[in-house]
């Protein structure tokens, strides 16, 4: 079983890379931000507090959010090859209650944490364009994007010392065109296929 983050700046493109990394591998795809949208269209207690947050570009309480990925990965079947985490942790806290998650759930740990570096500005361009397909609120206004953007750098960034001191963390150009991202991406993958 492996266990795979894809990391990066809100708008850098983890989604797209997820969605050729399952096709391509059979990983089971787990986007905390997609499963609280999932929530909030459900009408749920914990869709109505993720919600009011979200929409507002601050993060949801770390209690939730590890509720969501305890259910995802403890007592799972064997079918599953490998699990690629979108948007998850996105704090120091939630990076360590995932690896004590994951040793106590499956005796694991993290494989590697593929990390799309992208500036700034890109994002914003990006996240405005992704705001006319897919109407996302929180990528409806400007003051929304840029608290992400600011949050981000704020309390996701400091991961990158993080698994970098654990010898997970590599890094990819996210602003190349999409195949070519995915095929730096797979080398990695590749490259760790017998550890
Ligand atoms: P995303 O789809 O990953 O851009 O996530 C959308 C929003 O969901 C984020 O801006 C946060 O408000 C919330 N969210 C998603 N994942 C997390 C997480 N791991 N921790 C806290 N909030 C999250």
């Amino acid at each position: 079983m492996k266990y795979f983050i894809i990391f990066g700046p809100p708008g850098a493109g983890k989604g797209t890379q997820s969605t050729l990394l399952i096709e391509k591998y059979g990983l089971r795809h787990i986007s905390t931000g997609e499963l609280l949208r999932e929530e909030i269209a459900k009408g749920s207690d914990v869709g109505k507090i993720a919600k009011e947050l979200i929409n507002k570009g601050q993060f949801v309480d770390d209690k939730i959010v590890l509720d969501i990925i305890k259910d995802q990965i403890c007592n799972r079947d064997s079918t599953v090859r490998g699990f690629i985490f979108d948007g998850f942790p996105r704090t120091i806290s939630q990076a360590e209650a995932f690896d004590k998650l994951l040793l106590e759930c499956n005796k694991r740990s993290v494989n590697a944490v593929m990390s799309l570096e992208v500036e700034d500005k890109l994002i914003v361009d990006r996240i405005r364009k992704r705001a006319e397909i897919e109407g996302r609120k929180d990528d409806s206004s400007i003051e929304t994007i840029l608290n992400r953007i600011k949050t981000y750098h704020a309390k996701t960034e400091p991961l990158i010392a993080y698994y970098k001191e654990k010898g997970k963390y590599h890094h990819i150009k996210g602003d190349l065109p999409v195949d070519d991202i995915f095929k730096n991406i797979c080398s990695i993958i590749e490259g760790l296929k017998n550890e």
